[in-house]
């Protein structure tokens, strides 16, 4: 038995994970109690540069006062209603967001698998209803080493073994295609157009490696579908909210200040468009999908739902992180901070042969290691630069994802570029 005030140290702490917990993650040796914008404290009380922000879900940096306090102020009055009723907080939160990126009609869910499983559900639905495809025909086209999430349904179109090995059988109507390849969508679309449903894609792959497209992929993608009749499904759970630098990735190189301005040059208007992770800084489980209401009108009451989808906590929290974003103008500081990393990663790679390149946009980067995708070295610096103050997890055995929270300033983003350059010089 374990007293209730024994402190625990990192190590206790890991150790109850490792044995009462299912071993579906593999995290890096470090236990977290505290943060503070772009930082993170340890059970022991060391402090770290958060370079993963959760995955992009803390793109407002960690405990964020106003965030916080949307989130306690709501907790007070009313938590949940379920979708019985109505709440005071649904309504305008769907009010500001559809205003805020321009669609007709939000479906408010929790986590970005419920996010994705929505769009495929609306998806298919207005295939058969709308586009008028045959009774169980529908299809999805994705794209090749995707990350959608984890549900059955998802994992069933995956192209990593570990994801899907052994969870069949498998969700049927869904076909992938390389990512990155115009000439296979156009391909697909020509020949099996009347029994395709949607194209769903993430603008830039983040899972996979931060994988950016060609500057056209996304638009002329679009397009096709368009020409099609078929609907274009961007998955931007995780490039959204700011973190590439623009509201949404679909919004491309925009430079845009605040509130999204959607400029016309550069942006692709998704026919739905998914959002998860930092629509909430990461507080709370907060999803979105986001249509017109010649599409989502395909959903009636009794079929599609969920017990906390919308509830008044998720809204009030979802409200003030969007807000957030634009009063601290976190895009264009994504969009700055990501210039210069990129700038002094790019110069340590011309001098490493540890290190063979950097790619991203705005804050969402990786680099990517001289070494095979089943080597330790990623993982290994990763343990080294936890040692010199910053966490880091690698994608893939060879590939490091760096993705701080947005509030950092030039500064701080400067002595974490030393802190990886001095890492990286030691192996
Ligand atoms: C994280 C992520 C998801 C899944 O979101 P969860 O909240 O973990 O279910 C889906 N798509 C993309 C692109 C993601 O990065």
């Amino acid at each position: 038995m374990i007293s209730q005030d024994t402190k625990l140290s990192s190590q206790d702490l890991m150790e109850l994970e490792d044995k009462y917990g299912a071993h579906n993650y593999h995290p890096l040796p470090v236990v977290l109690a505290r943060g503070e914008g772009v930082f993170v404290y340890d059970v022991e009380g060391k402090k770290y540069y958060d370079f993963l922000s959760s995955y992009s879900a803390v793109n407002q940096g960690h405990c964020h006062p106003r965030i916080i306090n949307a989130l306690t102020e709501q907790a007070k009055k009313l938590t949940l209603t379920s979708r019985a009723f109505y709440n005071d907080q649904l309504g305008v939160y769907e009010k500001y967001l559809t205003e805020f990126f321009g669609f007709e009609k939000v479906l408010p869910m929790n986590t970005g698998a419920e996010g994705v499983e929505t769009a495929i559900k609306i998806c298919r639905k207005w295939g058969y209803e709308k586009k008028g495809i045959p009774n169980g025909e529908a299809k999805i086209i994705v794209c090749g080493q995707n990350f959608h999430g984890r549900t059955v349904t998802i994992i069933s179109f995956s192209s990593d073994p570990d994801a899907k090995g052994n969870f069949g059988p498998y969700t049927p109507g869904f076909q992938a295609i390389p990512y990155n390849d115009l000439d296979a969508l156009e391909e697909i679309l020509k020949k099996e157009a009347a029994t395709i449903a949607g194209f769903m894609v993430e603008p830039i792959q983040g899972e996979a490696g931060v994988f950016v497209p060609d500057e056209d992929f996304i638009p002329k993608a679009a397009a096709l579908c368009k020409e099609h009749n078929v609907l274009f499904i961007a998955d931007e759970i995780q490039t959204g909210i700011a973190r590439t630098g623009a509201m949404l990735r679909v919004c491309g190189d925009c430079n845009c200040q605040s509130k999204c301005e959607r400029q016309e040059a550069t942006y692709t208007r998704p026919d739905i468009l998914i959002l998860g992770k930092a629509i909430s800084g990461g507080v709370y489980p907060v999803a979105a999908v986001l249509a017109d209401d010649h599409i989502m009108e395909v959903i009636h009451p009794g079929q599609h739902g969920s017990t906390f989808g919308g509830n008044p906590l998720a809204c009030a929290v979802a409200k003030e992180a969007l807000e957030v974003i634009v009063d601290e103008k976190l895009m264009a500081n994504a969009r700055h901070l990501g210039n210069v990393f990129r700038e002094r990663m790019q110069a340590m790679v011309d001098k490493s042969d540890l290190v063979n390149l950097v790619r991203g946009k705005g804050l969402l980067n990786a680099i990517v290691i001289n070494d095979t995708e089943t080597s330790k070295t990623a993982w290994n610096i990763c343990v080294a630069l936890k040692e010199n103050g910053l966490l880091a997890k690698p994608t893939h055995g060879n590939i490091i994802r760096f993705a701080p929270p947005l509030v950092m300033t030039e500064e701080q983003l400067h002595e974490c570029c030393d802190i990886i350059e001095k890492t990286i010089s030691t192996f």
